[in-house]
């Protein structure tokens, strides 16, 4: 497919607000690319907003309160640069990013971070699932929930839920279960919604690598007892039979044959988050009943959100948002990587160019980061010069040449034509 920049003249470009200044005057139909640039720019913004509201509560509160997770990385995060020079790094193909800036590495408070760790955890558990088929593994998809309502408050429901999930888990009941179905082991995936009508939903989905002959009939097992389980934990009334018929209904949910595609689907809007679907979403009479993922507070701006937000990270602090059963990663041949080498990323990728300080400034007090690297993918290190002189962006004047400084900035190369 022809490159819907690129294969244009420079006079047909045309400038529009908001935008790089470089869409064609034509519009091109929207392609895979621009619906990742465009939610990537929405993934920025929220970052943003996630600084502005820290940098209020850091002023509001005293020095000596404690802040949940680490916020001030959050804060910080592909901001502050931690080298002398931000280096942009793109291969055809792979998303561009940069090199040399802070990085938080939370997948709770920070949307940029958590939508770059997720891409790789969704790669290995594709590579999970493909494992399990060739040892002849059936994979089945689990997601446990329970009832809550919006007076609870998330810190609450989740340590309920914790304890239901130990009282699930231990004891003959569940031995003799796992030892019934082959059990090989799972992955657990934390989630976490929120709707305006029944508050905080915590629940998990899990991939459960069993035996191929494993049908419907473990879901009446499973439901007998994580019902149990929710009792005893103070999440299910028994003497409410409304709640408990429902309860049966709804709160276990089993999928068989599950393939890395069904597991991940499901695991709400946290990968597909973004402005437009979220909102959308929660437009809609289904979405206010579903909910949104808790970074779509920092788009979304409701009333309330500014604090949820911090309810959630208050509550989800030292968290895991996936487990592995113990060994399980090592059985199938992934190596462990932790979030924060996955934030960063892109080391491997081409060096396409070196912003220097004051560059960077421009873009971070202007916010083009996400611009930024939507020019670096599509006209190279070039186009991103050209990009901020469009802007407005002016050089500072250090008593040396134009050149100088081109040829600083890639060492043993002809400087290029600005213009
Ligand atoms: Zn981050």
């Amino acid at each position: 497919m022809e490159d819907p920049v690129n294969g244009r003249a420079d006079q047909e470009r045309r400038a529009s607000p908001g935008s790089l200044g470089i869409t064609a005057k034509s519009s091109p139909p929207p392609t895979r690319e621009m619906g990742a640039r465009a939610a990537r720019a929405e993934k920025y913004q929220a970052l943003h907003q996630a600084r502005v509201w820290i940098g209020r509560r850091v002023n509001k509160l005293l020095p000596d309160v404690q802040f949940p997770g680490e916020i001030f990385r959050t804060f910080d995060c592909r901001n502050v640069r931690t080298s002398c020079m931000v280096e942009v790094r793109h291969t055809t193909g792979m998303a561009a990013n940069y090199r040399n800036l802070a990085t938080c590495g939370s997948v709770w408070a920070c949307p940029v971070c958590a939508s770059r760790i997720q891409e790789r955890r969704r790669l290995e558990l594709e590579h999970l699932v493909q494992w399990a088929e060739d040892q002849g593994l059936q994979a089945i998809m689990v997601t446990f929930t329970f009832p809550h309502t919006g007076f609870d408050s998330l810190g609450d429901l989740l340590a309920r839920q914790a304890d239901a999930f130990k009282r699930f888990r231990r004891g003959s009941p569940f031995a003799r279960l796992k030892a019934s179905i082959g059990f090989q082991g799972l992955v657990r995936s934390l989630e976490v919604t929120h709707g305006l009508t029944n508050g905080w939903h915590p629940h998990t989905h899990e991939l459960w690598l069993v035996s191929p002959a494993v049908g419907q009939e473990i879901r009446a097992r499973l439901v007998e007892l994580w019902e149990r389980a929710c009792i005893a934990a103070g999440l299910l009334d028994p003497a409410d039979q409304a709640k408990v018929y429902a309860f049966r209904q709804h709160s276990v949910d089993v999928r068989l044959n599950a393939s890395s595609g069904d597991y991940l689907a499901k695991q709400d809007s946290s990968r597909k988050w973004g402005i437009t679907h979220e909102v959308a979403k929660a437009t809609s009479k289904a979405g206010k009943a579903k909910g949104v993922h808790p970074h779509e507070f920092l788009v979304r701006m409701a009333k309330g959100d500014e604090a949820r937000y911090f309810e959630y990270l208050e509550a989800m602090k030292g968290k895991r948002q996936l487990f592995w059963s113990p060994g399980l990663k090592d059985r199938c041949g992934l190596d462990e990587v932790s979030d924060d080498d996955l934030a960063l990323g892109g080391d491997d990728a081409d060096l396409l160019g070196n912003l220097n300080q004051d560059e960077w400034d421009f873009i971070r007090a202007k916010r083009l980061a996400a611009q930024v690297l939507d020019a670096a993918e599509i006209g190279g290190f070039d186009l991103i010069l050209r990009f901020l002189k469009r802007r407005g962006y002016k050089p500072p004047d250090f008593g040396t040449s134009f050149v100088d400084q081109d040829e600083h900035r890639f060492p043993g190369l002809a400087p290029f034509s600005v213009t």
